[in-house]
């Protein structure tokens, strides 16, 4: 029998630590792997498995503009593209969508959009303010935007022009703003940095702060988008509306797709030749978007999610009275991380893995959660009593 692992170790560059487990085919919020054992997946491809898998809605869409079109350029016209920028627009803040495709390109994409928009119209001004511990992207653009130094520090020197300060520290801002200051770009809950959630106030501080300032306020919602946290889009929980948006990961059910949506005079900035990508706003990728978020908005999915989040978040928080080494429950909607008193979280997953729950160690302390939005209630159940087992493994009885 094929060892695939091996092979994968000799053919590939070694850039992940994959957990060792060769996964083969899924159905909803369960997949198998080549030897037939099945997992609840509660990684959910990170983030980008709204509907789970093989979904007939996104199977089906996927199978008819296969035998249509799947590539044309943009050179041309196509109806996906405008059906799925169409919805967007009509159930967001914002007025105009470029495509492309992935989170990084989207990210670039609006950093492109914000520098352009302060070459028109702020003199110049190009600097943008970034948070500590925020996640853009690994491009040079979108790495240099991302605060997390160890990631960054190897690969200097990046695109210049990006500031880090402290994140949920407002008045940080506000002294590292500038005359060359052109936008903010924040994650409205920081996802890879362990899914760290906002102060009350932080974002509408951001807002505010932007409004006094005339900066733009870019909202990475790669991750906290498409229904994820409980509602279309995380704003809206906020009560604080974008200038600019960086949308991915769920937005086409698992089919490579990124957006950057945008109010209208800021688009405007951007003319025949400022940017463009070969394959962004392909008819395949667009129509598997549009099937996919179509079903997420008229099946409300987002509220759906909410619900999920609070059967999953009640019982994860009951263990925090069981399980001294369970400090803390956060996040919101399906983006959920458990932290923990100590660095166990890779034997925590392992733990999990040889059980049947797939699980993520967002940090060395912390187990992140993302089932897609159909989770069912009896899987959070399951998934819940096999992390509670987990942890007593690993921690033997708990503490
Ligand atoms: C995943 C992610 C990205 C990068 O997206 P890719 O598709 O991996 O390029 C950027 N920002 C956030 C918040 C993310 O979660």
């Amino acid at each position: 029998m094929t060892d695939w692992i091996a092979e994968e170790h000799k053919y590939l560059f070694q850039n992940y630590g994959r957990q060792p487990v060769v996964l083969d085919h899924g159905s909803g919020t369960r997949v198998w792997d080549v030897d037939g054992k099945e997992y609840l997946d509660f990684v959910g491809g990170l983030a980008v498995n709204a509907l789970g898998h093989a979904h007939p809605v996104v199977a089906e869409a996927l199978a008819a503009q296969s035998q249509q079109l799947i590539h044309t350029s943009n050179l041309f016209y196509t109806k996906p593209m405008i059906e799925l920028a169409k919805l967007l627009v009509e159930h967001s803040c914002l007025d105009r969508v470029f495509f492309c495709n992935s989170g990084t390109e989207a990210i670039e994409g609006a950093i492109k959009l914000a520098r352009r928009w302060g070459h028109d119209t702020r003199g110049g001004a190009y600097e943008i303010i970034a948070m500590q511990d925020g996640f853009h992207g690994r491009s040079t653009g979108a790495l240099a935007a991302t605060g997390t130094a160890r990631y960054r520090e190897p690969f200097a020197p990046l695109a210049p022009g990006f500031l880090h300060v402290p994140w949920n520290d407002l008045q940080a801002v506000k002294d590292a703003t500038t005359p060359l200051t052109v936008a903010i770009l924040v994650e409205p809950i920081q996802g890879e940095g362990g899914v760290n959630m906002p102060a009350p106030g932080y974002l509408q501080g951001l807002r505010e702060w932007c409004d006094e300032r005339h900066l733009l306020l870019i909202f990475d919602e790669i991750q906290t988008g498409v229904g994820r946290t409980g509602s279309l889009w995380a704003y809206e929980q906020e009560g604080v509306e974008p200038d600019i948006m960086a949308l991915a990961k769920g937005l086409a059910g698992g089919v490579p797709i990124g957006a950057v949506l945008a109010r209208e005079a800021i688009a405007a900035h951007l003319v025949p030749g400022d940017h463009g990508t070969t394959f962004g706003a392909n008819p395949l990728a667009t129509a598997v978007g549009l099937a996919t978020m179509r079903y997420i908005i008229d099946n409300e999915l987002a509220e759906a999610a909410a619900r999920a989040s609070d059967r999953l978040m009640t019982r994860l928080r009951s263990m925090e009275d069981r399980l001294p080494v369970v400090t803390e429950v956060r996040g919101r909607g399906l983006l959920i991380a458990v932290g923990l008193s100590r660095d166990i979280s890779a034997d925590v997953v392992a733990a999990c893995r040889e059980r049947g729950l797939l699980a993520n160690n967002v940090r060395p302390n912390a187990v992140r959660l993302m089932p897609p939005l159909i989770v069912a209630d009896g899987e959070i159940d399951r998934a819940c009593d096999i992390l509670e087992e987990a942890i007593m493994a690993v921690t033997k009885h708990g503490s």
